[in-house]
């Protein structure tokens, strides 16, 4: 009845594909039905996923011991084979990755070619800089094929401040000539209604992300509950490590998930006191800018211009470049 567990030296002798092994939870050893229900509840669905996960988060959210944890996880990234790569192999997989259009074609080269996937974007700006706009747009351009500058999968938007709106992804949807109806449908938005549902929802997703082939996961705005459920200074650490806990299981969506882009918005306020250097500071501190990979700054131009700004890419100089929100949606 019970089938045999997976011993470590078959590992090396079956092959594994980059998308994912054969593997299932359950044949991982000292792991019985109860646990792979402990692991589900938890979010985790896959080996993948299991060997990403940090050793003591998953004997909190799983409730499952040291030892246990400690075993499950290192079978978990043998199998997923998470050791030392050379160069050339994570060279040959960015080479060919699709980037995602962000519709103005300036933006895009600045940023390389588009939003990537298997990162996690920052955009943060003032108010009215064209954040929300940029996200929805980023909705309907997943849906778009490879050589449209797509990811020909769908969207996951995580609404924490009430302003996702369908009317917009229909303008946008229309503008290109798509079926709005079906953009529309492939958009699932999870509203957020405070700062542990946020969490939760993006626990959650997994489940989504596997059906309804999710390669975007938009978050806005990210700490926006935080910064108005923790004042004062006695939480601010219980904040930030909420704060950080949160984008890392963003980036191990875009680690788990092939071809995932995430995104989040943070707004920041212009500090009238600070009268010298950049008077913009960015909420959230070093946890929100050392969790994304990507950041880009948006500030007001001439009209319906925006000046975007690519801060701390790995791979990208600091440069500007000017983009448009329009009624068709962003454009150059
Ligand atoms: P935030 O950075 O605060 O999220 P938004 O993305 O909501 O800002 O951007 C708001 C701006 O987007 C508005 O000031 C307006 O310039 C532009 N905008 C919103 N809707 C439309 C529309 N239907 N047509 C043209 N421009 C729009
Ligand atoms: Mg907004």
């Amino acid at each position: 009845m019970a089938k045999k567990k997976v011993q470590t030296d078959e590992i090396h002798q079956k092959e594994s594909s980059e998308s994912g092994s054969s593997y299932t939870l359950k044949d991982l050893p000292g792991v019985g039905e109860a646990t792979v229900k402990k692991l589900q509840e938890a979010g985790i669905l896959s080996i993948r996923t299991l060997a990403m996960y940090p050793m003591s988060k998953l004997m909190d959210e799983a409730g499952i011991g040291e030892k246990t944890a400690e075993k499950i996880i290192k079978v978990a990234q043998d199998i997923e084979k998470m050791g030392f790569k050379s160069a050339d192999i994570i060279w040959e997989k960015r080479k060919t990755l699709n980037k995602l259009t962000t519709g103005s074609q300036n933006l895009d080269d600045l940023l390389y070619g588009g939003i990537e996937p298997g990162a996690v974007t920052e955009v943060f700006g003032e108010f009215r800089t064209g954040k929300t706009q940029l996200a929805h747009q980023l909705c309907v351009n997943v849906q778009l094929s490879y050589e449209e500058g797509g990811l020909e999968g769908n969207a996951l938007y995580i609404d924490t401040e009430g302003t996702f709106r369908p009317e917009r992804i229909i303008q946008m949807a229309i503008a290109k000539d798509l079926d709005h109806n079906m953009i529309l449908k492939n958009v699932i938005v999870g509203r957020a209604y405070n700062s542990d549902h946020q969490i939760l929802l993006i626990k959650e997703s997994p489940k989504i992300i596997s059906e309804k082939n999710i390669k975007l996961i938009v978050v806005d705005s990210l700490i926006g509950h935080f910064r108005s459920e923790y004042i004062g200074r006695g939480t601010l650490a219980n904040r930030q490590q909420l704060i950080n806990s949160h984008i890392h299981d963003l980036l191990r969506l875009t680690e788990t998930y092939d071809e995932l882009a995430v995104i989040f918005t943070n707004q920041v306020s212009a500090k009238p006191d600070v009268f010298y250097g950049n008077p913009i500071t960015h909420t959230g501190g070093h946890v929100v800018a050392h969790g994304a990979t990507i950041r880009i700054f948006l500030r007001k131009g001439k009209g319906e211009q925006r000046i975007a700004k690519v801060v701390d890419a790995p791979h990208i100089p600091e440069s500007d470049s000017v983009f448009s929100i329009t009624e068709d949606g962003i454009q150059d």
